[in-house]
């Protein structure tokens, strides 16, 4: 008998349950593909947050620099809060996406 992981919660549990202890997960199909769509599905999310956060920092700079001239008052604010956003949301993704890339199946 081996511990493994339960696809959907992340638990331990062992191998031969067909039923998460912990969340009540099915587990009698093929749990290998299952661990694996939820591998993908937290990839794809890691991917979307990405983007998002790129977004924000585009936003920053877009707002920053709108009309050629330098920002000022409230859109200077505006804009330095939404490229700091951005950038420090765009690097915790990325540490994440690599952490979670060194995860095998
Ligand atoms: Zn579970």
């Amino acid at each position: 008998m081996a511990l493994i992981k339960c696809p959907v919660c992340h638990k331990r549990i062992s191998s031969q349950a067909s039923r998460c202890q912990h969340c009540q997960a099915d587990l009698s199909g093929n749990t290998e593909s299952l661990a694996r769509i939820s591998h993908i599905q937290q990839s794809n999310r890691l991917m979307n947050q990405s983007f998002l956060a790129l977004t924000l920092f585009i936003a920053g700079v877009v707002i920053w620099f709108w009309g050629g001239e330098p920002a000022e008052g409230l859109r200077a604010y505006i804009a330095g809060g939404c490229f700091a956003l951005g950038f420090v949301g765009y690097m915790i993704t990325r540490v994440r996406i690599i952490l979670h890339k060194r995860k095998s199946v």
